[in-house]
């Protein structure tokens, strides 16, 4: 079902030129408004005067995260304390949060765009949506619960943590779309396996999951432990929260609510704006947002916008999954390599673990890459023989996905530091100077 035709499948012409008056009207409330954008412009040599067309858009300054970290708590809202209805936060954990300001016409947005997420899934008014994203600054638990009450669907708040409830719930209730991030759908279907609930016995037809990184292979794994057909969703907080992009049922990118949004992708290096099909730097622009409207803002998601038509129905400008952060991207032997295309390759192999660390050196004047992957605990107790053969099957494996030859060496389940959880994924020991 497509929630709202209109939108969503606009034809291109009418889309751009609502879209140029949106984002007229949007340069010249923050000019007017936040005294923050009026410097950032008049710097910047650009007057709201000066959007002509959407191609006179690159004349505009990028926004950047760290702009909206100095503007800590509320100095990026465009309108009066009193309007803002509800507010959203990052974590923090890399840095002074980042704060989102919502108005009530914001929120209803949001749900507008996260409606039309769940349609995407299948879902409706029928539906019983498990959220098990958290609730809370977080904007997971709140964006899907906007968009489920705006459809009419029945939303159990479970926020996450305390699986065994989860289960019990998804089994009474009889729970049908799963929303959370990709790794606690697989922590979720991997207990449920468990408890020796396979596919069949679960009520789950669909999954929305996002709020992290996750590739191909994850999601087939998800698709049949559970038996559902699983979307990827996009959103940040800075921009609004999850809804911005969500993958319809042809699983061929993401859909852009571009009645919302702008989307743009750059060369992070030169910050030229690249064509359809290149992939680079997402930057985005809220193009209705009231109470903090953000304009051009470089989110550092890797991907790649796709114009050709859609199997759906739906018009709207599509994205890639993401591929990885511009913060992450390694350059070695002169070649761009992102972590997650590494991780791609160790998932498609059996036996290995998703804990990987990749060493980067420069011993004498060439870039060496070396990436040391836990095994599971059977295939470390086989003969050294074998583990080297092993070793190199996954270094061509790699190798075929970034196109440089690297060193594998197996390391012991449970072996490689971790932090806070999470595996250090990347040391880099080359000294640039
Ligand atoms: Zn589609």
């Amino acid at each position: 079902m497509i929630w709202n035709e209109n939108a969503e499948c606009m034809g291109r012409e009418e889309k751009e030129e609502m879209q140029l008056a949106l984002f007229q009207q949007q340069v010249k409330r923050v000019y007017e408004n936040v005294p923050f954008y009026k410097k950032k412009f008049d710097d910047a040599g650009f007057h709201p005067d000066d959007l002509k067309t959407l191609e006179d858009v690159n004349k505009i300054p990028f926004t950047t995260k760290d702009d909206l970290r100095q503007a800590y708590p509320f100095g990026l809202f465009a309108v009066s304390e009193d309007d803002i209805v509800e507010i959203h936060s990052t974590s923090g954990t890399t840095g002074t949060p980042v704060v989102s300001g919502y108005t009530q016409k914001d929120i209803d947005i949001w749900g507008e765009c996260t409606a039309r997420a769940i349609a995407m899934a299948d879902g409706g008014k029928h539906s019983k949506i498990h959220n098990s994203y958290g609730y809370g600054l977080f904007t997971g638990g709140f964006g899907i619960d906007h968009g489920a009450k705006a459809m009419g669907a029945t939303v159990i708040p479970m926020s996450s943590g305390n699986t065994a409830r989860q289960l019990k719930i998804m089994e009474d209730f009889q729970s049908d779309i799963l929303t959370c991030t990709p790794s606690y759908a697989m922590y979720l279907a991997e207990s449920l396996e468990k408890e020796g609930f396979g596919p069949d016995e679960i009520s789950l037809h669909a999954g929305i999951f996002g709020a992290e990184m996750w590739t191909e292979e994850m999601r087939q794994s998800l698709e049949s432990k559970l038996g559902i057909t699983a979307h990827n969703i996009y959103g940040l907080t800075e921009i609004i929260g999850p809804g911005v992009a969500t993958e319809c049922k042809e699983q061929c990118g993401l859909h852009i609510q571009e009645d919302h949004f702008f989307a743009e992708i750059i060369d992070p290096k030169t910050l030229e704006n690249l064509e359809d099909g290149e992939t680079g730097e997402l930057v985005l622009t809220t193009l209705t947002r009231e109470g903090m409207p953000v304009i051009r803002f470089r989110t550092k998601d890797v991907t790649a916008l796709r114009r050709e038509k859609c199997d759906c129905g739906r018009t709207t400008v599509r994205m890639d999954r993401i591929t990885g952060r511009t913060d992450d991207m390694l350059k070695i032997k002169g070649v761009m390599v992102y972590p997650s295309q590494i991780e791609a390759a160790i998932l498609q192999i059996e036996g290995l673990t998703a804990n990987y660390q990749i060493h980067v050196s420069r011993p004498k004047t060439l870039d060496e890459i070396e990436v040391k992957v836990e095994t599971s605990p059977e295939v470390f107790s086989d003969e050294m023989k074998k583990i080297e053969e092993f070793e190199r099957r996954i270094a061509r494996k790699i190798q075929s996905a970034i196109g440089i030859s690297v060193d594998v060496t197996l390391v012991e389940p449970e072996s490689l530091p971790r932090s806070e959880g999470k595996a250090i994924r990347v040391i880099d020991e080359r000294n640039f100077d």
